[in-house]
């Protein structure tokens, strides 16, 4: 049965944990964290490696346990992380509406996660082969799809469509009883190949990139979603369902604290939609009544793939090192209220 009916016993919110490596010479003028992973599931984290091997046994530097539903060590490849999410891709297939977010600092990881290179795909490249493979084979059963995409990111809570970088239309959430949340004017692309859909993924990219003056401040300020919609039809029982896999490289976590002044405008934005964000899940972890999905735009585009009919994935991501100790604990910490 295609349908998959039966309740997912771990329920619809899972949080993953992705250490990432040391790259090129950041060792030589960076200490790294002592970060353990004593099973699949936990992580032990300490500021720094001196007090592990006791010699300077710092005061307060204490080691916090973390656990998840899956932590990944450095050594963790991309193809590892997405056998965990290919299971979710069939759900998208299924009906299901599903989020996956990258969460945590400048620098953690989070584009390598969702996008990587192009020796090393990450999970939005992967996510796109699985779902056409696994089309191409449900073709000869009674089963079609169409598949549509788009992409956009919202910067200080305006949504920009990063097809149509350059136009002037306004991109306002709409509440539909039937289609759930829709972005007007948004530029939504019929897809027919796994080889179309990774073209706009990359125009989507450069656009991002373009119109920006600074871009790495600009993306670790912006919010960017992929979306990709797939409407499964039966041609026997003409029974059709819709689904949809939503990829989100989240905003650098660390704007809280270490922003200037003159950047409280945006600060304030992202906080607003990660803290939304968090509580959200939160709502949702804890079956509240009230869910405050339109406390920001982005948990309020998501608001059909948040809760309900939907699953939800969040990896945060840390980086190693013992400057970054701070915002590794509060994304952690993030993490396990969430979970
Ligand atoms: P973020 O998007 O969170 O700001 P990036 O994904 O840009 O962070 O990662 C920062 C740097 O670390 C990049 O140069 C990226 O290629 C590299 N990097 C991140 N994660 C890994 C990993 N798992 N393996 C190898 N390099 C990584
Ligand atoms: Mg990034």
């Amino acid at each position: 049965q295609l349908h998959n009916t039966i309740q997912d016993l771990k329920g619809n919110i899972r949080v993953f944990c992705r250490v990432r490596p040391p790259i090129n010479n950041e060792l030589d003028d960076k200490e790294l964290c002592a970060i353990s992973f004593p099973n699949e599931t936990s992580l032990d984290i300490r500021k720094s490696r001196e007090s592990v091997c006791a010699i300077s046994g710092r005061v307060g530097d204490v080691k916090q346990e973390f656990s998840f539903d899956k932590v990944f060590s450095p050594e963790a490849s991309q193809v590892e992380i997405f056998e965990e999410l290919a299971q979710l891709v069939q759900s998208a297939l299924d009906g299901y509406h599903v989020c996956v977010f990258a969460y945590g600092q400048t620098g953690s990881g989070k584009t390598h996660t969702m996008q990587g290179t192009p020796n090393d795909r990450g999970m939005i490249p992967r996510t796109i082969d699985l779902i056409f493979e696994k089309i191409e084979k449900l073709k000869i059963t009674e089963w079609s799809y169409t598949v549509t995409a788009s992409f956009l990111e919202i910067y200080n809570e305006n949504i920009r469509d990063l097809l149509e970088p350059n136009s002037n239309y306004d991109y306002e959430l709409r509440y539909n009883e039937g289609r759930g949340v829709t972005v007007t004017n948004l530029k939504s692309v019929p897809i027919d190949s796994a080889r179309m859909l990774k073209a706009l993924m990359e125009e989507a990219n450069n656009n991002r990139a373009v119109a920006t003056t600074d871009f790495n401040k600009h993306s670790s300020r912006s919010h960017a979603v992929t979306k990709i919609h797939l409407e499964g039809h039966n041609n026997l029982s003409r029974a059709s369902y819709s689904g949809s896999i939503n990829l989100v490289d989240l905003a650098g976590s660390e704007s809280a604290k270490t922003s200037a002044a003159e950047r409280l405008n945006e600060t304030k934005h992202i906080n607003k939609s990660l803290s939304t964000l968090g509580n959200v899940m939160l709502a949702l972890h804890n079956k509240d009544s009230h869910v405050p999905y339109r406390n920001s735009k982005l948990t309020f585009l998501l608001q059909s793939c948040l809760g309900g009919n939907s699953k939800t994935l969040m990896i945060v991501n840390i980086a190693p090192f013992e400057d970054c100790f701070g915002e590794s604990i509060s994304s952690l910490r993030f993490a396990a209220k969430v979970k």
